[in-house]
């Protein structure tokens, strides 16, 4: 926790100074250009990999970037998306997943959830409905499955966000647009989802 106190510190004392304008003008204006709605791994920070700085992104971050369907009652993900479309007017919603899911390999193999059962509650909103039948831990193939379960997962979340009426409303106006996208932690890159094709496109650049 130190660190975490210290960096509080050096933000006030040399990161804030020479944004202070910018802080001045955004603490009366919020106009985000777009919802990311990204995984709460450590490894996966929106305002890194899209070199966006404050007030440019409005982010929801859940275990395994999932968004539960409309209506679910007093859900947080259903208010920052009905938010962020409704009343901020994002143009975008991107859903990011990324390599190495601790979510999606939970799916994949069913290991630890009888442990975690908030987890295994949570995942049934995963593409599949969280019922992906286990594979062996370790065995051949598992790496290859939970690729394949974080890009299947991305595109059921897009599919997902359409059931929730500020975002179907916007598409029909065509003031909005869906992208998914899945992050590779170890290169960097990101792959975007065609929807024309129904497939991810290797990365560019
Ligand atoms: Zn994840």
């Amino acid at each position: 926790m130190q660190d975490i106190t210290d960096g509080l510190r050096r933000f006030r004392r040399e990161a804030f100074p020479p944004r202070a304008a910018l802080f001045a003008e955004l603490a009366g204006r919020h106009r985000p250009e777009a919802l990311f709605i990204g995984c709460s791994d450590s490894r996966v920070v929106p305002e890194l990999i899209t070199q966006r700085g404050p007030g440019e992104l409005f982010v929801v971050r859940t275990a395994g970037n999932l968004v539960p369907p409309h209506p679910a009652g007093a859900d947080g993900v259903a208010a920052s998306i009905e938010y962020a479309v409704g009343a901020l007017g994002v143009r975008d919603v991107v859903v990011c997943g990324h390599s190495d899911c601790g979510a999606m390999t939970a799916l994949a193999t069913g290991d630890g959830l009888d442990r975690l059962p908030s987890v295994a509650a949570w995942l049934r909103h995963a593409a599949g409905g969280g019922a992906a039948a286990p594979v062996a831990d370790g065995g051949p193939g598992v790496e290859q499955r939970v690729a394949a379960l974080v890009r299947a997962n991305v595109v059921a979340q897009l599919d997902r966000l359409r059931t929730h009426p500020s975002v179907a409303e916007a598409l029909e106006r065509r003031a909005l647009a869906l992208h998914g996208w899945v992050f590779d932690i170890a290169s960097g890159t990101v792959e975007a989802y065609d929807p024309a094709e129904r497939r991810f496109r290797p990365p560019v650049g």
